[in-house]
């Protein structure tokens, strides 16, 4: 943590979140030196390295949340990112997750959003999958729901805190908001004994309740005793397959079955939320569960009775090849354009792009007209559902072996017919989840964040004095002395301690994060001093959330859910 670094920037902005190209600090440093001069010194003395994974959550809240002021541009040995839900819970470098993986920047999509919490003002929420109709509907007070989990394998900590903010802001802001326990893959994924996830739970319950979920407006449940759900998993388990699940996780023939059902069961847990009505709805979550998002997404899309998509003739073409004949289509202008004009245009213009495929099509059809339309494609329609989005299409259409073609629907109002149609006709309907991603948290002792190693994170269970001896002696982003901290100024982007002012013990407070961030890498603040500042503020947040812990026992007693699970092993 004594890289060389651009200090220039005291401002904790979002440029830099995203942008600064500063080394991630996880790997191994040597930090903290002696004090040499000035009482208020402590750099701590540790030696810090990147802690292996023990444990992550399908929630994606075991390991928390990382800086909002580093973004990693060159860690090394960051060329290819894994994310495996089970797995090592690190990402070196979170720019390779929107190449590798498809992520978008939350950047993108922040200004959409009415009233964003200070997580996603301060860039730990920093990507998402298709947030914008979740961004829509806050702001149009649409329907829309939020829904995220545990995996009650230990004590909540400081990172479950951030992701249950979510679903709180969320619930805030007009969603539906559901909160889980993901029982089942604890016990299969995991082998905790029932009476552990049972203590577990309960834990994770009040501080969920101590931090604002409203039950009388949303819904907690835990996977083993919702029997809808366990109905949902297992329809979406038909459309999965064992391949899938080998390519996504790496399962193989020793993976238990449970397991697999467990992966089933999440996934029935993120479109859970919709079963009564197809609903945007987001899943705050760690990256490293970003295979269960994409898994959910897919699925959603395959459980729909009808695909909708543009096409120009009656033949079928992929997203690139439509992209090549509208381009045909636009650049030749004429109304009478055939498909032969088509083809001839992208051999003179387009060779390398049409070469293989469309083509083939195009000659093929000959002198068929090109025409824009919106296509129904049938996926999983009955026959009567077919016959039911034929009569339900307003204007010109062309009924196909397989397919509908209309030319007086656009392609918003075409997916709304479709989706009323299905549900007219017993089918879900759903809307692909979004999700949002949270940075992993740096750990106190440098490194990640471990349930495993008890001096690395704060417990909500902490006793507050614990807590205080814990922020003291954390690692910091400090330099080799006062004196020199003075003149160069701490590396705030670097600190633990920063990290806990700005994603937790700042809350709302914009300028006070701020005001840590220039003083310290103005060199007006010594670390002394700010830990200090730091574990007063920790006990104090400890002793108020053990008190509403406390207030909420009697609540949690009068809610619908069994604390003491039936199950035995
Ligand atoms: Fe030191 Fe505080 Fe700066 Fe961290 S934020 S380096 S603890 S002064």
């Amino acid at each position: 943590m004594n890289d060389d670094h651009d200090e220039g920037e005291s401002l904790p902005s979002r440029e830099n979140v995203l942008s600064d190209g500063s080394e991630w600090s996880g790997s191994d440093h040597e930090v903290g030196r002696t004090p040499s001069d000035g009482s208020e010194w402590s750099g701590s003395d540790h030696e810090v390295g990147r802690t292996p994974s023990d444990e992550s959550e399908w929630s994606g809240s075991d390991h928390e949340t990382g800086r909002a002021m580093a973004d990693g541009g060159s860690a090394a040995g960051a060329d290819d990112v894994t994310l495996d839900p089970w797995g090592s819970a690190s990402v070196d470098d979170y720019r390779k997750l929107f190449e590798q993986f498809g992520i978008e920047a939350f950047d993108d999509v922040l200004p959409q959003v009415p009233n964003p919490h200070y997580l996603m003002r301060r860039g730990v929420v920093f990507g998402h999958r298709d947030y914008g109709p979740i961004a829509d509907a806050m702001a149009n007070d649409d329907p829309f729901a939020v829904l995220s989990g545990w995996m009650p394998t230990g004590d909540p900590h400081i990172g479950h805190k951030l992701m249950i903010e979510e679903i709180v802001y969320h619930q805030q802001q007009g969603g539906d908001a559901y909160a889980l326990v993901a029982d089942l893959e604890a016990n299969s994924a995991r082998g905790l004994s029932w009476a552990e996830i049972d203590r577990h739970t309960e834990e994770y319950l009040l501080s969920l309740l101590a931090l604002g979920f409203d039950p009388e407006e949303g819904e907690i449940y835990r996977q083993s005793g919702n029997e809808r759900l366990q109905n949902l998993a297992f329809e979406l388990g038909a459309e999965a397959n064992f391949s899938e699940m080998q390519a996504l996780y790496g399962f193989d023939g020793e993976t238990n079955i449970s397991h697999m059902q467990s992966v089933v069961t999440q996934m029935a847990d993120i479109l859970y939320p919709q079963l009564d009505e197809p609903k945007p709805t987001v899943i705050p979550v760690g990256p490293d569960q970003d295979p269960h998002m994409r898994f959910a997404r897919d699925l959603a899309d395959r459980t729909r009775y009808f695909g909708v998509t543009e096409a120009y003739a009656s033949f079928e073409a992929d997203p690139a090849e439509r992209v090549l004949i509208r381009a045909a289509y636009d650049a030749i202008d004429d109304d009478d354009i055939r498909c032969e004009d088509a083809a001839d245009y992208l051999r003179e213009h387009h060779a390398d792009e049409a070469g293989t495929s469309v083509l083939p099509k195009l000659d093929n059809a000959g002198k068929e007209p090109i025409r824009p339309r919106v296509r129904f494609l049938d996926r999983n329609a009955t026959d009567e559902a077919f016959e039911a989005l034929i009569d339900a299409i307003d204007g010109e259409k062309r009924v196909f072996e397989g397919h509908v073609d209309t030319f007086d629907l656009d392609a918003d109002a075409a997916e709304e017919l479709a989706r009323e149609v299905e549900l007219g006709h017993g089918g879900y309907g759903f809307i692909a989840p979004s999700s949002i991603y949270n940075r992993f948290m740096t750990g106190l002792t440098g490194g990640k964040m471990s349930s495993s190693i008890p001096a690395s994170h704060i417990s909500l269970l902490d006793d507050p004095e614990d807590g205080y001896d814990k922020v003291k002696s954390a690692t910091t982003g400090g330099r080799t002395s006062a004196k020199e901290q003075r003149e160069l100024g701490g590396k705030a982007d670097e600190c633990p301690v920063y990290e806990l002012y700005t994603y937790l013990l700042a809350g709302e407070d914009d300028e006070f994060a701020t005001e840590v961030y220039e003083e310290c890498v103005g060199g007006e603040r010594l670390c002394g001093g700010c830990k200090e500042q730091a574990a007063e503020l920790m006990a104090e947040f400890l002793e108020d959330h053990q008190e509403k812990r406390e207030e909420m026992r009697p609540v949690l007693e009068e809610l619908d859910i069994d604390i003491e699970s039936p199950w035995r092993r």
